[in-house]
Order: C-alpha cells, then sequence, then structure tokens
C-alpha cells in the first residue's frame, strides 16, 4: 500500500485540532468555560489557571491554525494582542524597520514605542526590494548603519495592496540576524504560509478571515520555533492579552468553513476587480489578481490565490464618500474578511495620510457576485 499524500490545507482546516476519534467523543472541542482548574501535582503538573497554559478550547484553535501554517500558534485576545506579544520578542532599543502601508493599528503601536524609546523604526516601501533589504542590512534612514532586529512585514497591505517579495525579504532578515514577522491576516492562513517562504513568526487578526462572520475579536501569533512560541505564551500570560473562551471557540467554527468562503470571495474579488477597472468614475483598482498590477507576478508565486481585498479609487473624499453612502448590499463599515461585504474610505482614518483620499477598500464576501456589481455599479453612478 502507498502512503497517503499529505492532506491539502482545506482537509486539515476541516480536520485538525478535533479532539481523539474515540467512540462517544464530540466531534468538536467543547467551549471551555473555566479559569481554575483542580491542582496538580509535583510528578505530574497540569494547568492549573486559564492565562499559564491556555484551555482545551483555545488549544484546538492553536492546533488548527498552527498546522495550517506548519508552525506553533499561540491565541491572544485580538490580534493587537498578538501583534504587542510578538514586539516584545525584541529587546529595548531594538532597531525595527516597517512598511510604509500597513495596519493603521500595528503602525500606531510601533509609532508609540518609537516615541516611548522602547525602539526605533525605520519606516520602507516593502515593494522596492532592494531599497528593504538595505533597510534591513544597515543603511536605513537613522543612519546607525546597525542593521535590523526585528523586519515587520504585512503582504498584501492594507490598504494598499502592496505585496512583498517575501522570500527575499526573509532570507535578507536572516542574514542580517534580525526577526522576520509576516502578518497574514488578508492572505489568511490558506492563501498563503509565510513560515515556509522563510518567516520566523506570523500575524493573524483571527478577528477577520478566520473568524469570517464580523462577530469576535481574536488574534494568532504562529512561531517557526517552539522556543519563540513558548516566548509569545509567556508575553500572553504575562501581559494577560488572553482569548476569550466563546471568541476562541467561534474562531475555529470560522476556520472550518475558510476554505469554502474565502474561494467564493475571491472569485468574485477577480470579477468585480475587472469590471472595476473599466469603469469611467474609477480611476485606479489594487487587486494582485489583475494582470498588470505591480504585484501580479510575486502574489502568482507565493500566493494560492489573489485574496478577497482590492481597493479602487474614485475622484476623491466627496466622490468615495458618496458611494459609501449609496451602497445598499455592500456595508460601509470598518471591519473586513466577513461572509458579508464591507467597504471603507481609510483616509477618514487619523494616520493615514498616506493613502490617497478617494481610495476606497472593499473587502469582498460571499454574496452573489451580480447583486455585489448591481449595488456597486449603482453607488458609482450615483456618486
Ligand atoms: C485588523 C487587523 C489587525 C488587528 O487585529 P485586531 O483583531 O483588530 O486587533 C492587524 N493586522 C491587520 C492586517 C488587520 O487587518
Amino acid at each position: 500500500m502507498t502512503a497517503a499524500s499529505p492532506r491539502r490545507p482545506e482537509t486539515i482546516a476541516v480536520t485538525a485540532g478535533r479532539p481523539t476519534a474515540a467512540p462517544g467523543e464530540p466531534l468538536n472541542v467543547p467551549l471551555v468555560l473555566a479559569s481554575n482548574f483542580r491542582a496538580g501535582t509535583p510528578d505530574a503538573p497540569v494547568t492549573e489557571y486559564s492565562r499559564d497554559g491556555g484551555t482545551a478550547t483555545w488549544h484546538a484553535l492553536e492546533a488548527a491554525v498552527g498546522a495550517l501554517e506548519g508552525g506553533i500558534a499561540a491565541a491572544f485576545a485580538s490580534g493587537m494582542g498578538a501583534a504587542t506579544a510578538l514586539l516584545d520578542l525584541v529587546p529595548v532599543g531594538a532597531r525595527v524597520v516597517m512598511p510604509t502601508d500597513s495596519y493603521s493599528g500595528v503602525r500606531a503601536l510601533l509609532f508609540d514605542g518609537a516615541a516611548l524609546g522602547r525602539w526605533n523604526v525605520d519606516q520602507v516601501d516593502i515593494t522596492d526590494t532592494a531599497a528593504t533589504v538595505a533597510a534591513v542590512a544597515g543603511a536605513g534612514s537613522d543612519s546607525s548603519g546597525r542593521p535590523a532586529d526585528l523586519l515587520w512585514l504585512e503582504s498584501p497591505t492594507n490598504p494598499l495592496i502592496d505585496v512583498a517579495d517575501l522570500t527575499a525579504l526573509c532570507r535578507a532578515g536572516r542574514e542580517a540576524g534580525a526577526l522576520v514577522v509576516v502578518d497574514n491576516t488578508f492572505a489568511t492562513p490558506l492563501g498563503q504560509q509565510p513560515l515556509a517562504l522563510g518567516a520566523d513568526l506570523v500575524l493573524h487578526s483571527a478577528t477577520k478571515f478566520i473568524g469570517g462572520h464580523s462577530d469576535l475579536l481574536t488574534g494568532i501569533a504562529v512561531a517557526a520555533s517552539g522556543d519563540m512560541a513558548a516566548r509569545l505564551v509567556r508575553r500572553r500570560q504575562l501581559a494577560g492579552a488572553t482569548p476569550g473562551a466563546l471568541e476562541a471557540f467561534l474562531a475555529l467554527r470560522g476556520l472550518r468553513t475558510l476554505a469554502v468562503r474565502l474561494a467564493r470571495a475571491q472569485e468574485s474579488a477577480g470579477v468585480l476587480a475587472a469590471r472595476l477597472l473599466e469603469h469611467p468614475a474609477v480611476e485606479r483598482v489594487r487587486y494582485p489578481g489583475l494582470a498588470d498590477d505591480p504585484g501580479h507576478a510575486l502574489a502568482a508565486q507565493q500566493m494560492n490565490g489573489f485574496g478577497a481585498m482590492l481597493s479602487f479609487e474614485v475622484s476623491g473624499a466627496a466622490a468615495a464618500d458618496a458611494v459609501c453612502r449609496a451602497l445598499r448590499v455592500v456595508t460601509n463599515a470598518t471591519s473586513l474578511g466577513g461572509v458579508e461585504s464591507t467597504i471603507e474610505r481609510r483616509a477618514k482614518l487619523a494616520g493615514q495620510e498616506h493613502i490617497p483620499p478617494g481610495l476606497l477598500r472593499f473587502s469582498v464576501g460571499v454574496e452573489h457576485v451580480e447583486d455585489l456589481w448591481d449595488d456597486l455599479s449603482a453607488a458609482l453612478a450615483a456618486g
């Protein structure tokens, strides 16, 4: 008998993180509502407090996401809680190279840390591989000549949908002795596996595509090594950004259907991006699935599919706001990755001055693509 081929990601998303396959066991790890557990003995220690070692509900989610990413996962209260734990891996005074475009909350966290003297930040356009490699090696704008301690990457980015050459940049990070973190929220664990491309650490806001229903906040950090995973769990234990029990349960429930949700949403994203490109009111479309998008070739290499996030630009802030107001099926809302399509004019947020004022970030959901197009084309005509 020949050995079965390794399970495919769509199957792992369904099968990982289950209880043992014994008669009478439930199919799902139950929702464990517990802070306190009966004490163990010196010979047989157990987790006695959930903040220390987690619960079976957290572990099921961690096992599934870890299996998909090829690493060891730790769940947190939110994506930002996981980001904070990741940033705690570097010493005070670290040199952090970060993208000019990335999630607004992480940017604010990095700038606040720099203002407090926690680390120094050096911003680079991560689509410029040569400039990023040089900044990591020590030719950054702070002119210290020191190599980076941490390279923070996000690909595709929120909201400019920039695609970074993860293989080349992870190699540069390794050569400089820097930790490399990739925020993989937009790609999802099914669309991209940064650890396999050379990253040390991966971040997910499970609030988005993993949860998939706009009903929870959860974050997940995934480490390539057991040592780094243990350091992340220690940050969670001491800083206290623990996931909620129901949130962890629902995030895993969401992950079970990620493959079908993502397949539908990204197929629709491709159709809508192509139509938006032809629309007279649309000045630019950013989606790596478009053949002439600057990120197309790289995304085709390093991603499985092009994702369900796209951005498009209309003539200015007023026109973009009018589109948001006129939409009926697509919801004007800030979060993303849900079954429901959402849209937001990102430049309205503080600290997002680098975003074109008429840029709309569009999270494509699982509605019928023609209903989405009818809604968009009517709103563009009204705007
Ligand atoms: C939302 C988001 C985060 C932050 O996650 P929360 O769960 O909101 O704390 C981080 N990165 C990206 C790319 C995001 O979209």
